[in-house]
């Protein structure tokens, strides 16, 4: 149920300012119909028959996605106008930008490779482009980046294994920092990728581990992520509410959920924010950030994610204060970069409560 609770003046701005940190965004989904006609025109790319012809008629088509498949369906008709690294450069830094203007200080982003090596883009020139467009957010926008590369879950597990060889220098180099399983969640449970998650871990035991579960699947798909391919993290997780034992376990080992409540709103997850079940998260002391996963397709970027949490929710400012710190917390930045936002935190906190209380 959708409370209704007004995010504007004081309490809007104080959003806005927040330090905020994302770690659910892939940037294959962050190609807005403004940016992918002119990419399809620079690249010569044309669209199956039926495909919308203009920006407006697109925009109207990601406002009805009729179920994940109908989404990705889209997603990867997109991807096909990406063939050069300054495409991959344009796309992840419209990207920064965008989040930037939305007071974002902290990214992790994902990217799928299989799906230009399919398509026949060499990985280098995916990596160097989305490399280039981190150093710049980070030199001109402030923001400190992760890459993460993701392996889709509906290729078979071996593919994911020669991806993942197929970027060994780039693990050497520190240029990915992260591995993460995406695409449609069922019927490819985690196990299926136990193989790919143990590489890495005995080979780059340094490199972070995280997986989609519990967005479709149940929470067996948490706990077999944990268990079988040791992650960290959890992106999505909100079905974890269904095992009272899995959020004692979530709290206790403080495993981030990567949330991302519009997302599961337009995919039809759930009817409406008010469903989620954030509220219990904070009850049950499980560590979450709120997250934009699609963003050009789902209707909104980070602060529209936060705003239409605040909406269904109207948390107090320290409510919003523990989220901003438990989003910061869960970050795989290091631990000078997590000061600097902490401090932030509490600034901000400083400021509003005065405003707010006058
Ligand atoms: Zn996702």
């Amino acid at each position: 149920m959708t409370v209704g609770y007004e995010c504007s003046g004081h309490i809007r701005d104080f959003l806005h300012e927040l330090p905020k940190c994302e770690h659910h965004v892939h940037l294959e989904g962050t190609l807005g119909p403004d940016l992918l006609f002119p990419l399809a025109e620079r690249n010569c790319i044309s669209f199956p028959n039926g495909f919308p012809t203009s920006v407006e008629e697109l925009e109207k088509r990601y406002k009805k996605f009729s179920d994940l498949q109908d989404f990705l369906n889209h997603y990867y008709i997109g991807m096909s106008v990406l063939i050069k690294e300054q495409d991959f450069f344009d796309l992840a830094y419209s990207y920064f930008e965008k989040a930037e203007k939305d007071g974002l200080w902290h990214s992790e982003v994902f990217f799928d490779p299989q799906g230009h090596v399919e398509r026949g883009i060499p990985i280098e020139i995916v990596i160097n482009g989305f490399k280039k467009a981190c150093e710049k957010a980070e030199k001109e926008l402030g923001i400190t980046t992760k890459l993460i590369m993701c392996l889709l879950r509906h290729l078979p597990s071996e593919d994911g294994l020669l991806t993942i060889k197929s970027v060994n220098t780039y693990y050497e180099k520190g240029w990915i920092h992260g591995l993460g399983l995406d695409s449609s969640e069922k019927p490819f449970p985690p196990e299926l990728f136990e193989n790919c998650y143990s590489f890495l871990k005995k080979n780059f035991p340094n490199i972070q581990l995280t997986a989609h579960a519990g967005e479709e699947g149940g929470p067996s798909y948490v706990s077999n992520s944990l268990d079988l391919l040791k992650v960290t993290r959890i992106d999505h997780g909100i079905n974890s509410i269904k095992d009272e034992k899995l959020m004692e376990r979530l709290a206790n080992e403080k495993i981030l959920l990567s949330i991302c409540p519009l997302s599961n709103v337009k995919l039809q997850v759930v009817e409406n924010v008010g469903q989620l079940p954030i509220a219990e998260f904070i009850k049950y002391g499980v560590s979450f950030s709120i997250n934009s996963d699609d963003p050009a397709y789902f209707g909104g970027y980070i602060l529209d994610n936060y705003i239409a949490v605040h909406e269904s929710f109207g948390f107090d400012l320290e409510t919003w204060c523990l989220i901003a710190r438990n989003s910061i917390n869960g970050s795989w930045c290091d631990e000078k970069r997590k000061l600097e936002m902490l401090n932030a935190v509490d600034k901000v906190f400083e400021k509003y409560e005065k405003l707010l209380s006058n």
